[in-house]
């Protein structure tokens, strides 16, 4: 990747050609048309809210520097703004009275054509220091992650769209990170995420990919359509639809691509996984109610997924018997964490089944299942620390 280093471009520079569109909501064009000041990767201008926008105008009055910005050189001798897009945006609507906004300035609030001409000369001399980068996706990326930790948080997703910029990115963003496309509402049920900061888009990408977004993005960087990826995503979405009659919170964010690969080929009756999904929603045991889809589309095998808790009472009811024939014959309590303390009198205390609780010896994290063999009785308040551990 080559870097330059650019200070020879103005306030004035940077202004010249830029509009505002007002509908798309955000600036277009300038330093004489050759820098696209908010292509396809960038957000959409947040800083037009009488706050923000007099603040950077304010700043230049006052000669204060307004920080790095960074542009992207393309192939076509174009420049694209990755990293200023807010700052340019402001100033030039200002200057170029494109929307534009009044700023104080003796006691006065002014437009541009009403400031003195020493003000204006002031803020169109101002120099930026702009640096300007040309060269591999995978090494602009790699850059801009980096000059990310202390500029503005730009999402891995955003990211990738500015290193992999180009008619596939310009189009799936159109279709993906649109607020208002049809299909947004039902995404949303199985996606998580903002789709302006482009969670959608990355979900798609990642289902369509197996997990190597770069790889497939910088393959398909050049095509002008996104039919294999809507495709995908609109086939695992109809798929999710189609299979789960319920769509609640808990579904939201799942890697439904990884189920819709493991699982799609099994046939389904909808009203079947209806009354098992509802039955697990309402089961108490069941403490992981995301894991739910997954143990249904499985065939109810791995409970594992559900997180269950509570031991049945037959089973407690065996191991409470066990434990207290056994702390009885030793003398010590039938809480076994009881009968390990140092001193006080719940060293032998014999609790009633009724004052114990049972408690997973392996805890369901590492594995350990809900089986007698896993299963010990606790006074109930050693299964409350240890359970809040
Ligand atoms: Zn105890």
């Amino acid at each position: 990747m080559k870097t330059t280093l650019h200070t020879d471009w103005t306030v004035g520079d940077v202004c010249k050609g830029f509009i505002y569109d007002k509908n798309e909501n955000k600036g277009l064009f300038g330093l004489g048309g050759k820098l696209i000041i908010q292509p396809e990767y960038q957000r959409n201008y947040i800083y037009g809210d009488g706050k923000k926008d007099v603040a950077v105008v304010d700043s230049l009055l006052r000669g204060y520097p307004l920080g790095l910005i960074y542009f992207v050189k393309n192939d076509d001798g174009m420049y694209e703004v990755l990293d200023g897009q807010q700052r340019i945006t402001s100033f030039a609507r200002f200057v170029n009275q494109s929307w534009p906004f009044a700023v104080e300035r003796g006691g006065k609030p002014r437009y541009f054509n009403s400031l003195d001409k020493n003000d204006q000369d002031l803020i169109l001399n101002t120099p930026l220091t702009i640096y300007v980068c040309e060269g591999d996706p995978s090494e602009i990326q790699e850059w801009f992650e980096i000059i990310n930790i202390a500029g503005v948080p730009l999402v891995k997703q955003e990211l990738r769209n500015a290193a992999y910029h180009g008619p596939f990115v310009t189009a799936a963003r159109a279709h993906f990170s649109n607020p208002n496309n049809a299909k947004m509402n039902m995404w949303q049920t199985y996606v998580s995420g903002d789709p302006r900061r482009q969670a959608i888009l990355e979900r798609a990408l990642d289902w369509v990919s197996g997990g190597d977004i770069e790889d497939y993005m910088a393959k398909h960087r050049d095509d002008d359509n996104i039919k294999e990826l809507e495709d995908n995503f609109d086939t695992i979405i109809d798929w999710v639809d189609t299979v789960f009659t319920y769509a609640g919170p808990e579904m939201r964010g799942l890697d439904w691509g990884r189920l819709y690969k493991t699982y799609h080929t099994k046939a389904y009756d909808a009203d079947v996984v209806a009354k098992r999904v509802d039955a697990l929603l309402a089961d108490e045991q069941v403490t992981d109610r995301r894991g739910i889809f997954e143990y249904v589309l499985g065939g109810e095998v791995d409970a594992k997924l559900l997180n269950i808790r509570v031991f049945d009472a037959k089973t407690k009811s065996s191991v409470y018997h066990a434990q207290t024939s056994a702390a009885k014959k030793k003398g010590v309590s039938n809480c076994p964490m009881c009968a390990a303390m140092d001193k006080g009198s719940n060293r032998t205390r014999i609790y009633k089944i009724g004052e114990m609780d049972a408690d997973h010896v392996t805890a369901w994290s590492h594995g350990g299942a809900t089986s007698a063999a896993n299963c010990q009785m606790l006074c109930k308040t050693h299964n409350r620390s240890k359970g809040n551990r």
